[in-house]
């Protein structure tokens, strides 16, 4: 058959020529080694960890390089289109820190590889779908819903391999005249690659191919067989065709994308094989997983059962995007956490992260672990930008609260920064919800009486803290001041040390730990917290007074 008559049959419309893209798309210019790389999500509004992870490695990888990382959308399935999904994406990434150089934006798009988007690319899928027409790579094939169906049927019954390959591709035989009539008719159909793959053969049989993957090394698999739809038929291309196409003529030299790609890899080879253009370095990273609460076991993260999947969760909680990153390296890169231990101040950016440093046999997500690199974040930042981060998160999630990070600045920064110096600084701040809450005591309206009285102390309560109060002078020094509270134990019976009460505890009541215990909750309503003298300084003196004595008297 006379190929080149079957493509103007097909693409009458289509005009330009693979030449034409290779000048409106010209190889770029870059410094050497420079890495291209691409996040092509879905707009379907959800955006996951999963998406930040790939991202997190392709701006990496460019950034380190001197190279591009851009943003195509990928809607070529317009049932999943959700409105406002491409400023999401863009928003969510960006509070990460992660900017693109090019690519889809809010308004339209950046850069000279556009569109961004495929639905706007259909004439240069067209076009390469001609191409592959004219070389009798591809052709078109008019086999209905109700003859896939039956031809599945047949093979499940015959326990041969699902698809349509060999004798199953039933339009690769039809000739000009009769392809020509179907369209005539009327008939829908698909443009189909004519695979070359041994067809008839099981797949332990069949060829390997050998690729070089940029986490996971050689990689050997079956080839192809499969003549995989590359053009609907309402003209808009598989995710396979557009994949090869864009990152051809968006000139990626670094495909990164979960390792759920990994099983059509060979499709996408054949892909690159017949038309002729240069291979990407294919990255599969590995599949987030966690150990299931349940059963103990490792599992995929999961959309239905686990929030912590969905990048709103840290939004919300209001994790701090530097210890999100941190965290994220962490999994991504096995030297990481050894590094961080040699350059405790250094910028993320400085570490060089690699993609031969990968796992590649699932990267294991644990929120536990996320909050201890959270804290040890944290104490990295400091209180000024602890405060506006606290500012924005509230605005945002808890606008109730957000008058109180603008009113007082200095204030509040002695409350984030306590029991920060020091050598062994303390790692109390994890995540702005929870941080809110561990410092709530310092605000009335949130100031709330949460914890016993140590048993000990009960019946002395009021004694205790009007000693307390008669003894009180704000101006004391931490020493004076833990000097007038052993006093205080003393005269009340109380061991002025916790070692004597232990080796007679028949001798007192209690010991000196109780009465600031007593104290303790008085002020912030908590047994446990940081240093008492140290809040006192922060709290104020009348504050300080007004919660004793509100406490003595209900007391
Ligand atoms: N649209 C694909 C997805 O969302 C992108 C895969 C790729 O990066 O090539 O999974």
């Amino acid at each position: 058959m006379d190929y080149n008559q079957l493509a103007e049959l097909l693409f009458p419309h289509i005009t330009k020529t693979p030449e034409d893209y290779e000048a409106l798309y010209p190889k770029r210019i870059l410094p050497p080694g420079a890495k291209v790389t691409r996040l092509g999500p879905s707009p379907t509004g959800f955006i996951h960890l999963g998406n930040l992870y790939g991202a997190f490695v392709d701006e990496r990888l460019a950034h380190q390089s001197g190279g591009i990382f851009y943003l195509r959308i990928e809607d070529t399935d317009d049932k999943r289109y959700v409105e406002g999904a491409v400023d999401i994406i863009i928003d969510s990434l960006r509070f990460f820190g992660i900017q693109f150089d090019e690519g889809a934006a809010k308004n339209g798009f950046s850069g000279n590889y556009g569109p961004y988007f495929q639905s706007e690319r259909g004439e240069l899928y067209q076009c390469f779908a001609k191409e592959l027409i004219k070389k009798g790579a591809a052709y078109p094939c008019f086999l209905t819903s109700e003859e896939i169906e039956t031809i599945r049927t047949k093979q499940e019954a015959n326990k041969e391999n699902p698809g349509i390959y060999g004798k199953y591709a039933l339009s690769r035989t039809l000739s000009y005249e009769e392809i020509e009539t179907k369209i005539k008719d009327g008939q829908s159909y698909v443009i189909r690659l004519k695979s070359d793959g041994a067809s008839e053969i099981p797949p332990e049989e069949m060829r390997h191919i050998e690729i070089e993957d940029g986490i996971r090394g050689t990689l050997s698999m079956p080839e192809n067989n499969q003549d995989v739809v590359i053009l609907k038929a309402n003209g808009i291309p598989t995710y396979h065709f557009a994949h090869v196409i864009d990152d051809h003529f968006m000139r990626t030299t670094h495909v990164v994308r979960g390792a759920e790609w990994l099983p059509s890899l060979p499709i996408h080879v054949e892909l690159f094989e017949k038309t002729g253009f240069e291979m990407p370095v294919f990255c599969h990273t590995a599949q987030l997983m966690k150990i299931d609460e349940e059963s103990g076991q490792k599992r995929k993260l999961s959309k239905r059962k686990d929030p912590e999947l969905s990048l709103d969760y840290y939004r919300n909680e209001g994790y701090h995007p530097a210890a999100v990153r941190e965290y994220l390296l962490t999994i991504l890169n096995s030297n990481y956490e050894e590094w961080r231990a040699e350059h405790p101040l250094a910028d993320i950016d400085e570490f060089e992260f690699s993609i031969e440093k990968m796992s590649n046999s699932g990267a294991l997500f644990d929120l536990n672990k996320l909050n201890d690199v959270s804290k040890d974040t944290l104490v990295r930042i400091p209180a000024g930008e602890l405060r506006s981060f606290m500012l924005d998160w509230s605005k945002e999630f808890k606008p109730e609260i957000a008058h109180y990070f603008e009113e007082n600045p200095a204030y509040i920064e002695k409350i984030l920064d306590l029991g920060r110096g020091g050598d062994k600084p303390r790692k109390d701040l994890i995540y702005a919800r929870q941080i809110f809450e561990f410092i709530s005591y310092f605000f009335d309206d949130y100031f709330r009486i949460e914890d016993d009285l140590p048993e000990n102390a009960k019946s002395d309560v009021a004694e205790i803290l009007r000693e307390y109060l008669a003894s009180y002078r704000h101006d004391d020094d931490q020493s004076e001041w833990f000097g007038k509270i052993r006093a205080i134990a003393e005269k009340l019976g109380y061991a002025a040390k916790p070692k004597d009460f232990k080796k007679n505890p028949e001798l007192y009541k209690g010991h000196v730990g109780d009465v600031s215990t007593v104290i303790r909750i008085a002020l912030m309503g908590r047994a446990q917290s940081p240093d008492i003298w140290e809040i006192q300084q922060i709290l104020g003196e009348d504050r300080t007074r007004r919660r004793i004595q509100k406490f003595a008297e209900i007391d």
